[in-house]
Parts: structure tokens; sequence; C-alpha cells
């Protein structure tokens, strides 16, 4: 069967073909590849054919696809059953690990995506907090709970609406949306509502908006009006964390959240979230605490073994530097393609994580993100696709990179964006 064919079957069966909403390809056109194997920095189709990805199931596969040594640790796991629902000696193993990496996290729960782990933090901020409202910022994506389905108003501090169906009104009023990367708002947004603003979450840097980076200041005033009005900062690392830098984007910026949720890399390609912070606001977490979580999967000792050995690998001398590289060779060779050639792209990236803007100047906010040339993108991301390389389908994703794409895959890369580049042009 090639992609087509399993494609209009999946429509049959399948609400739009797929089981998340990205892997449609409505953003690019087109049908979606049907994925059989993966392994380093490649994937294979159900029709054969190769591609070098970039997307790495949008996180996870830091070390690339398939790691020998992570298999070996998924595979013993796997022998000694799937899944207890008791608790077992990973966890603490892995709950260590991450303590120990991260600073700002003193105590951690795991779940089982990071839907789970922000929806966690939300209701624990408010459980400790004892207020409702929570801030959130436009073209942050935190999971598909329904506080945080709500997208910006028309004014800068208007109500904000669902951004889906069936999230109640009364959720939107509780959530209130502001634009990235804006100081001033957020300032105005306390001296309005500040008594009854439980927390802020945000993306400390950006990567569901394409990648947007935040200025320093933006989080360092973040950190200080959350602190002012007792209520609490939560970073969504679950897309940085471990993938821009060892610490996430906290220990980029060197700011201390009082929550921080985790996920994809974690569980180096298992199902897995987790939710940690300071052991004062963790305590309210049941059982321990009033603040009501639980799963049957959570902790899941296969995800614990794939994440542990992950963690493990990621912690070699200089494998950030190697990966920073690797990244750095891809995004100013495509930008140095595109100048030549009188584009207007430009690129940025951090650690393992890289944005491809169809625009002139690296955007800073969801605005400035909408106003890049979608057109374009869609053109080049086909072109790419038809010639083997696997980009994000969508020109508000962010590009992924792992330790598995070598020096040569990412020049061959850049040979055939030259090519694609030339086909749009
Ligand atoms: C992917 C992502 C989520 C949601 O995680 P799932 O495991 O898909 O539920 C939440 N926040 C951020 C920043 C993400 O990138």
């Amino acid at each position: 069967m090639n992609n087509t064919e399993i494609f209009n079957k999946a429509l049959e069966v399948i609400p739009g073909g797929v089981n998340s909403p990205v892997r449609a390809f409505l953003s690019v056109g087109g049908n979606p590849r049907f994925i059989e194997k993966a392994s380093g920095a490649y994937m294979w189709d159900i029709e054969g054919k190769k591609y070098i990805d970039y997307v790495g199931s949008w996180g996870p596969a830091i070390l690339g696809h398939a790691h020998p040594e992570v298999i070996k640790a998924v595979s013993e796991s796997i022998k000694k059953g799937l899944s207890f629902g008791t608790p077992t000696k990973g966890e603490v193993d892995l709950a260590k690990i991450l303590v120990s990496r991260i600073p700002s996290i003193d105590k951690i729960r795991l779940v089982n995506s990071g839907t789970e782990a922000t929806m966690t933090a939300i209701r624990l901020a408010r459980g400790y907090t004892k207020k409702n409202k929570i801030v959130k910022f436009e073209g942050c994506y935190h999971g598909h709970s329904d506080s945080l389905l709500v997208k910006a108003g028309s004014g800068l501090l208007t109500l904000g609406n669902p951004s889906s169906s069936g999230v109640p009104e009364s959720f939107v009023n509780d959530t209130i949306t502001l634009q990235y990367n804006n100081s001033s708002i957020v300032e105005e947004a306390f001296y309005k509502y500040g008594t009854d603003i439980a927390c802020i979450i945000v993306e400390p840097i950006a990567g569901n908006m394409n990648m947007i980076k935040p200025k320093k200041e933006f989080l360092e005033s973040l950190r200080f009006i959350t602190t002012k009005y007792h209520s609490l900062l939560i970073f969504d690392e679950v897309m940085t964390g471990f993938r821009v830098g060892p610490q996430g984007a906290q220990g980029i910026f060197n700011i201390s959240p009082d929550i921080t949720t985790l996920a994809k890399v974690i569980g180096g390609g298992m199902p897995i979230g987790a939710i940690g912070g300071k052991k004062e606001i963790m305590k309210h977490l049941s059982p321990e605490g009033t603040v009501y979580q639980a799963g049957t999967l959570s902790g899941n000792p296969v995800a614990v073994a794939a994440g542990i050995k992950t963690l493990e690998l990621i912690d070699e001398k200089d494998f950030y530097i190697n990966l920073s590289n690797k990244t750095k060779k891809l995004t100013e060779g495509l930008q140095k393609i595109a100048k030549s050639m009188n584009l207007k792209v430009t690129s940025d990236y951090q650690g393992g994580l890289f944005g491809l803007y169809f625009c002139e100047k690296i955007p800073t906010s969801f605005e400035e993100a909408s106003k890049c040339n979608h057109e374009m993108f869609k053109q080049f991301f086909n072109s790419m696709l038809n010639k083997g390389v696997y980009l994000s389908p969508s020109p508000f994703e962010a590009g992924f990179v792992s330790s598995a794409h070598t020096d040569e895959i990412i020049e061959q890369t850049l040979s055939i964006a030259e090519d694609s580049f030339k086909e749009i042009n």
C-alpha cells in the first residue's frame, strides 16, 4: 500500500486520519507520510522512501531514532513486565537524576504526557496560591487541557477566546493570554488582576510558534512580578528540557521557576511527562497534599527505562557543544544559501532546537511569526520532502537536530536545500 491509499483508509476510521492534528499536513498540503521505521537521523515510509528527519518525534529523539543502548534498556525492561501499578525503583532513579540535574526541582511527579504535566502544574499552582486566574502567552502551546486552550482577544488586554470548541466560556474568563516578549502588558495585567493570578505559564524558549527566543529581560520580569504578587512562575520545558541545554532554558537564562514541566526527551521516545518544583509547593500534591493527581500508567517502567538511558547518554562530556555545533552548521548554512539567492529567509537555534523563518527578521512574537511568508515555506517544505528531507510540516513548528545528524548528513541536507531554494525562487 502507498501513503495515499493508507491515508484514505485512515480517514475512514480515524478523525482526520491522524492521532494528532499537525501530522495531517494541513498547513503544507498533500498527504502525510506513514513511517514504518526509523534509525539514527533517518526515517523510512511504507513506500520505502528514506528521509533525513528534522522532527525527531517532535523532540524526544535527541540521540537520533532507536539508539542501540536505549533499545537495549527498553528490551531488558520489557522482559520483566510492562506495568505493575505499584512503585518501582526505576521511578526513584529517574526522579533522582532529574532532581540532581535541574537545580529548581526538589521533588518531581511522573505522568504520561506533557499535557498531563501542564494540566497538573496549573492545578497545583491554583491549589497552592488559592487563586484562580492564570496568565499564558499567545503562540505558546501547553498541551490540550481546557484552561490552556485559550487564545488572545483582539486587543492586548481584552478577554481571550477559546482556541477549541468545547472549551466553556467560564475557563476563558480565568485564562489571560498576553503577547510573548512584552513585559509591560504583563505588568498591566497584574496591576488589574494580580491579586487573583495563581501563576504565569510560559515556554521559556518558545517552540510551538516556530522557535522564538525570549528576551532575557522578559523572563526576568516574569520572575519579578510573580514573586511580587505571590503567584507562581511555571516554566513549561516539555520541549526545551534537555534539548536546548543540560538544564533546559532555565539554565541558559539563569532563572529559577517555581514549577517546571517536562516530557519529550525525558522519556527517550516513550510516553512520559513530569512536574517538578520546590518541596514547599510539591508537597501539596496528593497523597501528601490536597491537590489531586493520579495515573494508572504513571512512571511506567518501560518508559522510565528509556528515559534513564537517554539521560545517561546525553550526560556525556561536550554533548551539548557538539549538538549545538551541528544545529549551527545547519541553520547558518541554510541562511547563507538563502541570502545568496536574495530570499527573505533567516534562522536561529539553541542546542538541538532551531527555527527557519521565511521572513527578513527573526520573529519575537506570534504576531510577527504570523507575518512570515507561509506560502513560500509550504513550497520549500514540499520540495525538501520530495528530495528526502523531512522538516516540521508547519511554519509554526520548530526543527530538531539530534546527535545522530553527522556533518555529512547536514552537508547533504544543505545541498538538497540549495536545490529546493532554487526550485521555489
Ligand atoms: C509538546 C508540548 C506539550 C504537550 O506535550 P504532549 O506530550 O504532546 O501532551 C506541552 N508543552 C510544550 C511546550 C510542548 O512542546
